[in-house]
C-alpha cells in the first residue's frame, strides 16, 4: 500500500532524526521513540512518531525577566506598527528563552505556527532547531539559549522580509542582544546572516566562519529548514561542524 503524503512525510521526519542520532554518535534512540500504535483502533493517520518538541518556550516575559533589560525592549517594542508586517500578524514573535543566555540563534521570521503561537521556531524548522541544540549540543533549549528573529512579525506567505520590514525592526534585534550579552550569536540562514552582516552572504560558502557584529561573536550556518529541506551527509555534517564551534567558544 503506498503510503499517503502525510504519512510519507512522517516516514521522512523519523528517518532524517535517525540519520541525525546517528550523525551525532547516538547508538541508542535517547527518548521513547513511541510510534502510537499500542491502540490498534487507531488509523494509520493518527501514527506518529514522538518526536522531541520544543518544551512550552519561555517568553520574555515577566516571569524570566520582570523589569530586566529584556523585557524593557518587549515594553518599547509595544504593539508595534512600526511596518506593514503589523498588518497581518497574529502574534509579535519577540522571542524565547533565557535572557541571560551566553548563545543566541537568530531566524528569519516567523512562519505560520510561531505567528499562531508567538513564539520562534515552534513549527517544524523549529523541532530540528532543538534538536540540534538539545541532542547535537547537549544544551537545553529554554535554559542555554535565547532564540529570535530578524523580523517579529509573520511576513505574508512566509516570503523573505522586505528591506523596509528589516530596517524597522532590526534595532529590536540589535537591542535585544545587547540586553542579552551574549557570548555567541548565530545566524541561521542567508536572510539572517546578510541582515546582520549587511551584505550579501552565500551561505554555503561562509557558513562554518566567524565574524564580528556589534561586539559580539558572529558564527553562521545553515537554516535548519534548509536542512530538512537538503538533508544530506555533507549539509548535516555542516551543521554538525559549526555547533562544535559554537560549543567551543562558550568553552563547553
Ligand atoms: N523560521 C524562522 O526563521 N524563524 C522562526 O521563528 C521559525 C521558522
Amino acid at each position: 500500500m503506498k503510503p499517503t503524503s502525510g504519512q510519507s512525510e512522517l516516514l521522512q521526519e523519523l528517518k532524517n532524526y535517525l540519520l541525525f542520532l546517528k550523525d551525532y554518535g547516538y547508538t541508542e534512540i535517547p527518548q521513547r521513540i513511541e510510534l502510537n500504535v499500542a491502540s490498534s483502533k487507531k488509523s494509520a493517520k493518527e501514527v506518529k512518531p514522538n518526536i522531541p518538541r520544543p518544551a512550552k518556550p519561555v517568553s520574555s516575559g515577566p516571569a524570566t525577566d520582570a523589569g530586566g533589560p529584556l523585557e524593557n525592549v518587549r515594553a518599547e517594542l509595544g504593539d508595534c506598527a512600526r511596518c506593514k508586517l503589523s498588518e497581518g500578524r497574529n502574534h509579535i514573535v519577540f522571542g524565547s528563552g533565557n535572557p541571560n543566555a551566553d548563545l543566541v540563534f537568530v531566524g528569519e521570521g516567523p512562519g505560520k505556527d510561531e505567528d499562531e503561537q508567538g513564539f520562534p521556531f515552534v513549527g517544524r524548522a523549529g523541532r530540528k532547531l532543538t534538536e540540534i541544540i538539545e541532542k547535537g549540543m547537549n544544551l537545553n533549549r529554554e535554559r542555554d539559549t535565547y532564540i529570535c528573529n530578524i523580523v517579529k512579525c509573520r511576513p505574508p506567505g512566509n516570503r523573505d522580509p522586505e528591506k523596509d520590514e528589516i530596517s524597522a525592526c532590526k534595532p529590536f534585534l540589535l537591542k535585544q542582544l545587547h540586553a542579552i550579552q551574549p557570548k555567541v550569536v548565530v545566524a541561521l540562514g542567508k536572510p539572517a546572516a546578510s541582515t546582520l552582516l549587511g551584505r550579501n552572504v552565500p551561505i554555503t560558502r561562509e557558513r562554518g566562519t566567524w565574524h564580528e557584529f556589534e561586539g559580539f561573536k558572529l558564527m553562521l550556518t545553515f537554516h535548519p529548514a534548509y536542512l530538512l529541506r537538503s538533508y544530506t551527509l555533507e549539509n548535516r555534517k555542516a551543521m554538525h561542524d559549526d555547533m562544535k564551534k559554537v560549543l567551543e567558544a562558550l568553552g563547553k
